[in-house]
C-alpha cells in the first residue's frame, strides 16, 4: 500500500544563531547551559562529511546531544544530526511528539535491518523549502547507545522508522535529495542557485 504522508524535519532560516541562552536546563540531573547552533544548507560540502563513532560517552557528548535538541525544537524540526551542525559524530536527536518532551537521543545509531516499502513526503532542515517523496523500508531494527551508555536494540516502523534512516543517512553524508530522479535534482540545483543570486543582488 501506498502511504504519503507530510514528514517534514521543519523549515529553517538563514540566520546564524550562536548565543548562549540564558537559561539553563536539569534535563540530564546536570546543569547544562545550552546554545543554538547553525544548520548547515545544501550545497555545504561540509554536509558529504561522514561522522566518526563516539568512543565515551562523557559530558562533552552530553553538551552536543542538549544543544542539537535545542537547535531541532528552535527550528521545528523532529530529527537532526550531527553532521547538519558540523560536528563529525554519530550523534542523531529526534523528537516525534506533539508537545516536544519526548527526546530520543541516539549515540552510534546502526539499522540492522530493512524490510519492506514505504513512501513518504519528506523535508529536511538543511534543504529548507523543499519537499519530495522518497522510498525507504517501512519496518527496520537498529541499535544505539544512550547517553547513560546503555545498549539499546529495537525495531520501529512508520514515521520513525523513516526518520532514523533519514538522520542516519545525514551521518554518511547522505541527503534525502540525493534519492530524486536526476531531473528534479537539477530543478532544485537552478531554484537554489536563482536563491542565490537574489540574496546576493539585496545583500
Ligand atoms: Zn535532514
Amino acid at each position: 500500500m501506498l502511504v504519503v504522508t507530510l514528514y517534514y524535519c521543519g523549515l529553517t532560516t538563514t540566520i546564524y544563531f550562536s548565543y548562549i541562552l540564558s537559561v539553563s536546563y536539569n534535563h540530564f540531573g546536570v546543569t547544562i547551559a545550552m546554545a543554538i547552533l547553525n544548520v548547515l544548507q545544501f550545497p555545504d560540502p561540509r554536509l558529504r562529511n561522514k561522522a566518526i563513532p563516539v568512543e565515551e560517552i562523557g559530558p562533552d557528548i552530553r553538551q552536543i546531544a542538549e544543544n542539537m535538541l535545542e537547535t531541532m525544537y528552535a527550528e521545528s524540526g523532529i530529527g537532526l544530526a550531527a553532521t547538519q551542525v558540523n560536528i563529525r559524530k554519530r550523534i542523531v536527536v529526534i523528537d516525534l511528539s506533539e508537545d516536544k518532551n519526548e527526546p530520543l537521543i541516539l549515540i552510534n545509531p546502526e539499522i540492522t535491518k530493512l524490510e519492506g516499502k514505504e513512501i513518504m513526503r519528506e523535508g529536511c532542515l538543511s534543504v529548507p523549502d523543499y519537499y519530495d517523496t522518497v522510498e525507504r523500508a517501512e519496518n527496520i531494527e537498529f541499535n544505539y547507545k544512550t547517553l547513560d551508555n546503555q545498549l539499546i536494540e529495537t525495531s520501529t516502523d512508520g514515521l520513525l522508522a523513516v526518520c532514523v534512516q533519514h538522520e542516519i543517512d545525514h551521518l554518511d553524508g547522505k541527503l534525502f535529495i540525493d534519492y530524486l530522479s536526476p531531473l528534479k535534482r537539477q530543478r532544485l540545483k537552478k531554484k537554489i542557485d536563482k536563491q542565490e543570486k537574489q540574496q546576493l543582488s539585496v545583500s
